[in-house]
């Protein structure tokens, strides 16, 4: 009987197929296969092959454009945790890069934190950031996280809070120092379901019922603003509506004590152009044809925030 091992996994596969020329294809499924092999016979609680969880985590690695070496090292991150491959058998298979970054990997999993005060949080991002000294290794440990809050209903629930926590104070605050910001919203949200599973619920299905609304009102101001931008000149840029993640409503709500028909009447339309003088063209014709108000005009370029996002914000 001949049986040819697949070359990748199915949906890394396919998240890497638009990627083909600029990935080491043969690098990524000899680490899927020394990860499948390591990983054989081990379950998750929700009962996949844990061969999985590394392919899911490579996945959202390479949707995130990360390099080849990062989605090889994410397919092998649990395994000299979980397997008696070594740190010394990767650096030999795959050279000291992929190495190291498993290496970290391994050294951050055995830290816990216990605590969930807010200044110790701080101090345990600084000890990740520290831990890590590439920062590729704080990349794959939020792809890591990420995967382990979608799957997180198969835990007990003590466990399920503490990950929660963990996830909401340290991990979805760092994704928003690299600038990942889909992970960031996406962390924060799956934190906001297993810690307020009922407000989540019912914000859900609020946001779910007004969307068409929503795509509507968004329409409504698209379309006038393209007209202005091309009697400015203005070409190649690209309006979309900036998704709000439940999260951040939620915040809002409770912040300005208002229900959510109020706060989720505060629309966005994002505007993406090529250049920084383009930006300002476009604040500047916006300006021109809607009345802006004075407190909320916002220069991000002039003063990018913390982890370096740059943008101008106005509300007219
Ligand atoms: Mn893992």
């Amino acid at each position: 009987m001949t049986t040819t091992a697949p070359l990748l996994a199915p949906e890394l596969a396919r998240a890497v197929a638009l990627q083909r020329d600029r990935l080491d294809l043969d690098l990524l499924s000899r680490a899927y296969r020394m990860s499948a092999q390591a990983h054989l016979g081990q379950k998750r609680q929700s009962g996949d092959d844990y061969v999985s969880h590394s392919v899911a985590v490579a996945t959202i690695l390479a949707e995130q454009q990360m390099d080849s070496v990062t989605i090889a090292a994410a397919l092998l991150h649990d395994v000299v945790e979980d397997s008696n491959v070594s740190v010394e058998d990767i650096r030999t298979t795959f050279g000291p890069e992929v190495a190291e970054l498993v290496d970290g990997l391994t050294k951050l999993s055995t830290l816990t934190f216990r605590s969930t005060v807010e200044e110790q949080a701080e101090n345990y991002r600084k000890l990740l950031l520290s831990v890590a000294k590439d920062a590729r290794v704080i990349i794959i440990k939020l792809a890591d996280r990420l995967h382990n809050m979608r799957t997180l209903e198969h835990l007990d629930p003590e466990k399920r809070r503490r990950i929660a926590l963990e996830t909401r104070e340290i991990y979805a605050p760092l994704a928003h120092r690299f600038g990942m910001a889909g992970v960031k919203a996406e962390l924060e949200d799956l934190a906001c379901k297993f810690l307020e599973p009922e407000d989540y619920r019912a914000l859900a299905r609020k946001v779910k019922a007004r969307k068409s609304e929503r795509e509507e009102t968004i329409e409504r101001l698209r379309i006038p603003l393209a007209e202005e931008l091309r009697a400015a000149g203005l070409t190649g840029y690209e309006i979309t509506g900036r998704p709000k993640n439940l999260w951040s409503i939620y915040k809002k709500m409770k912040k300005r004590d208002k229900p959510f028909e109020e706060i989720y009447d505060l629309l966005a339309v994002r505007v993406l152009v090529n250049d920084i003088p383009e930006c300002y063209h476009v604040l500047g014709v916006i300006h021109h044809k809607w009345t802006p108000l004075q407190e909320r005009i916002k220069d991000y370029i002039a003063s990018p925030k913390s982890n370096g996002y740059q943008s101008l914000h106005t509300t007219v």
